[in-house]
């Protein structure tokens, strides 16, 4: 009998279970995968690429190119245990809906996630499928606490980091990791699946994702190479490193977990096993990941934070930054050694060190007096770690309108930045090869080269690489202007 033919039984117990993939493309540590394999049920792998906005934000370039590679790699994994992943492209809804109809499944799992779009369509879902008479159920795993659990004393929300942490920390052990189901029963009706390449997630004319083919291995297996190799390389010396976009001093686990390959609470218990790491050490990478956690419990209880200011006193702020000034920020032709390196660094890898996540974004923000929303677009489109929330609660941080905020007065010095974080300038050499024969002493202000310093480094300034787009004195008092100009409106 043809698929389509089928009449849905009701509650039989061989009606499958459709897992339904989404930010979650891994088997271990999976709620959902594991339930639905342990039902006995026959069980239907979905992953629906949703262009339509309903699930939230689509994803940007870079992360298109690592969600065709993820998928790849996941689909190879679901063969292992004998499952097929279904391809589909279009709304979720009408998606679940053919796939119901034609299969008669009974029940539909699937993880939680956490945009204000995914959850509103989730929640509409879950209640449609109900009133149908289907059983659906979902799963935690995206995060190690739920994000509406923690409360303050007084039944609020979190907008400080350090309590958070304690309330964090007092909720107690994050939740252990499941491993991956051994098998489970396929489906063995015909589901028509999309062909992958027909989604067109690789960039073509021109493909510029080499650089991010030689730097990453996108998928599960990928993710806990890259935690293995961390905690046995990098964990033990983190505090100290972590602050060193020259050297390979974090764990560059931010994509795996923005797929979902991985879970917070895997790469938890995996660095408190590590061998040789001291509890300080321990404890500064833990916190890291609890700013995630931080991140998605603010974008939960505030859900505009990627478009509205957290602290609507910005809503008068002056920007004022041209379209111009934007673009050189975006091919990393400020002229300021530092930023240029970190925006070749997110365009050539579709990752950027944090400690110069900061500095480009507060250059952005302040020295050119960009709206942060713009920065925090185009993040979205080049970075493969694009997360809806640490993306813009970490841009609205750096601006100063955010929950616990920098205060917006504390102006980087791109230059001092530099100087403090990458001082034999191996970080600047690699991204801006123009200035690989420059001193160590002018490797982040060129402009104070001697004219014979520059000849003997093949560096012409203006020509070979750019004067400074702005001077950072004037662009400092500028920023102070407008921010006390805000201010005075608000007033
Ligand atoms: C302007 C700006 C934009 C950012 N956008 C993103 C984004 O889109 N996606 C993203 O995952 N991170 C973002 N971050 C946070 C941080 O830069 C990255 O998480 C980190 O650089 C990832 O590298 P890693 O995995 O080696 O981190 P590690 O130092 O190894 O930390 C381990 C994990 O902890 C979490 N973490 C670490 N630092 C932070 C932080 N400050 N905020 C939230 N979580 C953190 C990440 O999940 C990270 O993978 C942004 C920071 C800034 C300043």
């Amino acid at each position: 009998m043809p698929d389509q033919d089928r009449t849905r039984p009701t509650d039989l117990p061989d009606a499958p279970v459709i897992v339904w993939f989404r930010a979650d493309l891994r088997l271990r540590d999976n709620g959902a995968l594991s339930a639905a394999a342990a039902s006995g049920r026959p069980v239907i792998a979905l992953f629906v690429l949703d262009e339509t906005g309903a699930s939230g934000r689509p994803p940007g370039g870079a992360q298109r190119w690592w969600l065709h590679h993820s998928l790849t790699a996941l689909g190879s994994a679901l063969g292992g245990i004998g499952l097929t992943l279904i391809l589909r492209r279009g709304d979720p809804r009408a998606v679940l809906d053919d796939i119901i109809n034609r299969t008669g499944a009974q029940s539909v799992v699937w993880n939680r996630r956490y945009g204000p779009e995914a959850i509103a369509l989730d929640s509409e879902i879950k209640a449609s499928l109900a009133d149908r008479g289907l059983t659906v159920k979902s799963f935690a795993g995206a995060l190690m606490h739920e994000p509406t659990k923690l409360k303050t004393g007084s039944g609020g929300y979190y907008k400080v980091y350090s309590p958070f942490w304690r309330a964090f920390i007092g909720e107690g052990e994050p939740r252990r990791p499941d491993p991956a189901p051994g098998t489970a029963t396929a489906y063995d009706g015909t589901i028509e699946s999309d062909d992958l390449a027909d989604w067109d997630l690789l960039p073509t004319g021109p493909d510029w994702s080499g650089g991010i083919a030689a730097t990453w291995t996108p998928g599960e297996k990928g993710a806990h190479e890259r935690l293995k190799a961390f905690c046995a390389d990098a964990l033990a010396d983190y505090g100290r490193k972590r602050d060193l976009p020259g050297v390979d001093g974090t764990s560059r686990l931010s994509p795996h977990l923005a797929f979902g390959e991985i879970t917070p609470s895997d790469i938890w218990y995996a660095a408190a096993a590590a061998e040789g790491v001291a509890k300080k050490q321990l404890e500064k990478f833990h916190k890291e990941l609890a700013w995630r956690e931080f991140s998605y419990h603010l974008l939960v209880n505030f859900p505009d934070l990627r478009t509205a200011n957290f602290n609507d006193t910005f809503d008068a702020f002056p920007w004022e930054g041209s379209e111009d000034a934007l673009e050189a920020w975006h091919k990393g032709r400020t002229g300021y050694p530092i930023v240029d390196a970190g925006m070749r660094q997110l365009w050539q890898t579709g990752w950027m060190h944090n400690r110069v996540r900061m500095i480009t974004a507060s250059f952005l923000i302040k020295h050119l007096m960009i709206d942060w929303r713009r920065g925090e677009d185009w993040f979205w489109d080049t970075l493969v770690d694009g997360d809806p929330a640490s993306n813009a609660a970490s841009w609205q941080w750096v601006a100063g309108s955010g929950a616990d905020a920098a205060p917006y007065f504390r102006i980087f010095n791109p230059i001092l930045q530099g100087e403090k974080f990458d001082p034999d300038g191996a970080y600047v050499r690699r991204f801006v090869p123009e200035l690989s024969d420059l001193p160590d002493k002018y490797i982040h202000k060129p402009w104070e080269a001697p004219r014979k310093v520059l000849e003997k480094a093949k560096v012409s300034l203006g020509s070979t690489y750019p004067e400074p787009m702005v001077e950072h004195k004037r662009a400092r008092e500028r920023a102070l202007d407008a921010y006390n100009e805000m201010r005075g409106q608000a007033a």
